[in-house]
């Protein structure tokens, strides 16, 4: 059994369920499940395939897996997409709301006694992406299967717009953004300023907890800044993302830690003040589903993490991944969940500070950088080791210049940017 240290809290990040319900072990490859949109899920088995999004056996794996690691203070994130990569007229709002409370449910049996803080992603709704900046069934719902982790405050305000904050414990808040109203495929808040309201909110909120001396957790879906694998693109519209990354500088002093998931990949980001001092660490977590596209190089193994953090300033002291490796489990018909790596360990730091995360990026332009070969083989989750060694090749001429490159709106240094010319994954 695994020793934590004792002085330190602890919280669970899950991510990306994609429950696929259409996940069976047919004949036909291009009939295992409907998310691998017909290409051939030729490596089908009990736990999954690279080709497909999560069978209901390996989510309900990674709970079993996860159950016995946890202790009684604890609580999890999760920061959503339950549905799975399916064409719109596979789903309904119904089904998108029936997959919301499959995961629920799931969840809640598992844990009966934690607090989940979950957020919505963009697949959490119908059609996909299309969050709208008012009340509507999926809201509602949400707000409903929720009651039991959440106060009535916050669940006001997720009804309304999909966005919450609750106190964690006297001096901790947490913030649930709903990132997907930024999000450039929203086409339905494309020309508003602040959708929701939800801009005016926080500030309001991340002012409040400033006066109360509070400190914050910011948890998302779509996370601000650079997407890791396409140069200068952010994932977030540009107009918005500025505006966020104004408010966390702002507010970097009661933020403490921030939480995504949404790129399916593990990753972290520094946030640099305008003098370009790192002030914010940002934390991307793996996901549950192992999906890729067919065209597609790497894929990523399944993964759930814990975060340490300090109980005197709640600062994010390091990060446990767990993870399946997929192809192992399927053949040996049982999901050993492992430890893949524990941060400050891996990379020889003593903490997960700004200032530390921005060393160790630097440090990946290094000629010969043995840490980028070992941030990029956990990037994908342990998912092919060959990979690695054929990106470090590129790696130099990706990473270079980078305070060059990067324009003034968002000085979010994405500390890894994989080969430019693989196609974006859309999670
Ligand atoms: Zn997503
Ligand atoms: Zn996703």
């Amino acid at each position: 059994m695994i020793q934590y240290p004792v002085f330190a809290g602890r919280f669970w990040h899950i991510t990306d369920l994609h429950l696929d319900p259409s996940y069976h072990l047919a004949q036909d490859p291009t009939k295992v499940c409907f998310s691998s949109k017909g290409a051939p899920a030729t490596h089908a088995g009990l736990y999954g395939d690279f080709l497909c999004d999560s069978p209901y056996s390996l989510i309900q794996s990674a709970f079993t897996n996860m159950a016995p690691l946890t202790q009684p203070e604890d609580f999890i994130i999760w920061t959503g997409d339950s549905p799975p990569h399916v064409p719109p007229d596979e789903l309904s709002t119904d089904l998108v709301i029936q997959v919301i409370s499959n995961m629920t449910q799931t969840i809640t049996q598992h844990f009966p006694n934690l607090t989940v803080f979950p957020a919505l992603g963009n697949h959490d709704y119908w059609p996909q992406d299309q969050m709208p900046d008012s009340t509507n069934d999926i809201y509602k719902a949400a707000a409903a299967l929720w009651k039991r982790w959440l106060e009535p405050e916050a669940l006001t305000t997720l009804s309304q717009g999909g966005f919450y904050s609750q106190l964690v414990k006297p001096g901790l808040r947490l913030l649930s953004l709903n990132t997907i109203l930024y999000y450039g495929p929203d086409k339905v808040t494309i020309n508003m300023t602040d959708p929701a309201g939800q801009f005016e909110w926080l500030e309001k909120t991340l002012e409040k907890s400033a006066q109360s001396k509070e400190k914050v957790y910011v948890i998302a879906h779509v996370p601000v800044g650079y997407l890791p694998f396409v140069g200068n693109t952010t994932a977030i519209r540009k107009s918005h993302n500025e505006r966020l990354v104004a408010i966390f500088r702002k507010y970097s002093h009661v933020v403490a830690g921030q939480f995504y998931g949404h790129t399916h990949r593990d990753s972290i980001m520094v946030l640099l003040d305008e003098q370009g001092y790192p002030v914010n660490s940002l934390f991307v977590s793996p996901a549950v589903t192992p999906i890729k596209s067919f065209w597609e190089q790497y894929s990523n193994n399944p993964g759930f993490r814990m975060y340490l953090y300090s109980n005197k300033d709640y600062s994010v002291m390091d990060i446990w991944q767990y993870y399946l490796n997929l192809t192992e489990a399927n053949e040996k018909q049982r999901s050993d969940w492992r430890l893949e790596y524990i941060m400050t360990e891996a990379f020889g730091l003593s903490d997960l500070q700004p200032k530390s995360l921005l060393q160790l990026g630097l440090s990946f332009m290094l000629p010969q950088s043995k840490a980028f070969d070992k941030y990029f083989s956990h990037f994908m989750v342990d998912y092919n080791s060959s990979i690695r060694t054929e990106s470090r090749h590129d790696h130099s001429l990706i990473c270079c210049d980078w305070t060059e490159l990067l324009p003034s709106y968002a000085k979010l240094i994405p500390t890894f940017l994989p080969q430019k010319r693989l196609r974006p994954w859309k999670s």
